[in-house]
């Protein structure tokens, strides 16, 4: 059995077409799964009969959940717990904001990176998420807009809301699943799928350069985001080891020279976690400023996210401030960026599933929404 979730527009004509029935009947089976969230498009009235039996035997939806949501108090940013056919639970968080609804998913079941600061890191990997797994992330989440119309009324939002964002900045290393990641990006950015655009998806990277070569190879127009957290090639192996494997120097060449050839459409968004005497010196700011010439950026400082037990500290508020301006003053474009959900542990970093401890210390209280 497939998914039908991990099904393209494509591979759906195609399979029609195998079936020597008119390809068109895959439009309406992908409106049906994605538009109408019907999990049994085989039933759609009007098919023809020997592909809606074929469809029964050879396809299936799966049946991820969401296991439990978190609302935050202070800014309507929902983490939702989805469950997986197995058990396996990953997070996606919904963060809304006045012009666009942002959708933050995940890639993986854990992450191999290991980065030192972060909590999903500590998991290790269990596993990579099917690009069905993926998509169906973004299903659960618009359906969950749809039912509930007090989260969109109080916000000013109309019925018809939807997600206009997509970041692949929750679990998981989505590089390191660059075929599970290319599959849900095909479904993703189809019109008559979940209809967003590439460029309104950036897929967030903390420098994996092989799955990056291929991923702009077969999307160039997707966004990028690279975590970047360092300025010495010794200073970013001793917080992130994947720089051992890929210097920063190389990945950046890399970007450079894609961007250039770019004709400045578009540009790289740089996250910089920032971390009390680690890497927020005035000095760190001047080599931040000279290792990202030639590359059109926006950084985002992000200041760290505690959490427990950890050895790192957030910086002081007047310290990140001079910071970002040594660097805003060099001609860079730099934001403060607070991380959301705070008050759910939906915060980047603080992603982490253990099923077994959370039955008995939930990160948060789960709180439910009518
Ligand atoms: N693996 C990808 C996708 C994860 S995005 C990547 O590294 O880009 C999650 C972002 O949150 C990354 O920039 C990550 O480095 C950052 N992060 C991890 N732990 C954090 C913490 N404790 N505080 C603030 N940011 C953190």
């Amino acid at each position: 059995m497939q998914d039908m979730y991990s099904q393209s527009l494509a591979d759906l004509e195609q399979y029609c077409t195998r079936l020597g029935v008119p390809a068109v009947h895959a439009k309406t089976l992908y409106r049906r799964l994605f538009k109408d969230f019907d999990t049994a498009p085989w039933n759609t009235p009007g098919l023809p009969v020997l592909l809606a039996e074929q469809l029964r035997v050879d396809m299936r939806c799966n049946e991820a959940s969401i296991a439990q949501e978190s609302l935050s108090r202070y800014d309507g940013t929902v983490k939702f717990l989805v469950r997986m056919d197995d058990g396996s639970l990953v997070e996606s968080v919904l963060m809304p904001e006045k012009k666009r609804i942002t959708l933050c998913i995940s890639s993986q079941v854990g992450c191999a990176m290991a980065c030192t600061f972060c909590h999903t890191g500590r998991m290790g990997l269990k596993r990579n998420l099917t690009a069905g797994e993926i998509a169906v992330q973004v299903v659960l989440a618009q359906r969950w807009i749809r039912e509930h119309a007090s989260w969109r009324e109080e916000r000013g939002y109309p019925w018809f809301a939807s997600i206009s964002n997509i970041v692949f900045m929750g679990m998981g290393e989505p590089l390191d699943n660059i075929e599970g990641v290319s599959q849900a990006l095909r479904i993703l950015s189809d019109p008559l799928g979940l209809n967003l655009a590439l460029r309104k998806i950036s897929v967030s990277t903390a420098g994996h350069l092989d799955g990056l070569k291929i991923l702009l190879e077969r999307f160039p127009k997707v966004s990028l985001a690279l975590s970047l957290h360092a300025t010495t090639e010794r200073e970013r192996s001793q917080l992130m080891p994947i720089n051992r494997r890929w210097p920063i120097g190389t990945i950046l060449n890399y970007l450079r020279d894609f961007y250039q050839q770019r004709d400045g459409d578009s540009c790289l968004l740089v996250q910089y976690t920032v971390i009390r005497g680690v890497n927020d010196s005035l000095d760190h700011a001047d080599r931040l400023v000279e290792l990202l010439q030639g590359v059109p950026v926006k950084l985002n400082l992000i200041p760290l996210n505690e959490v427990e037990p950890s050895r790192f500290q957030s910086p002081e508020p007047e310290s990140l401030e001079r910071f970002r301006d040594h660097i805003n003053a060099a001609g860079v474009r730099v934001m403060i960026r607070y991380s959301k959900g705070q008050d759910i542990a939906a915060a980047c970093g603080q992603l982490v599933v253990n099923a077994e401890k959370r039955k008995t210390s939930p990160l948060s209280e789960p709180v439910t929404i009518s």
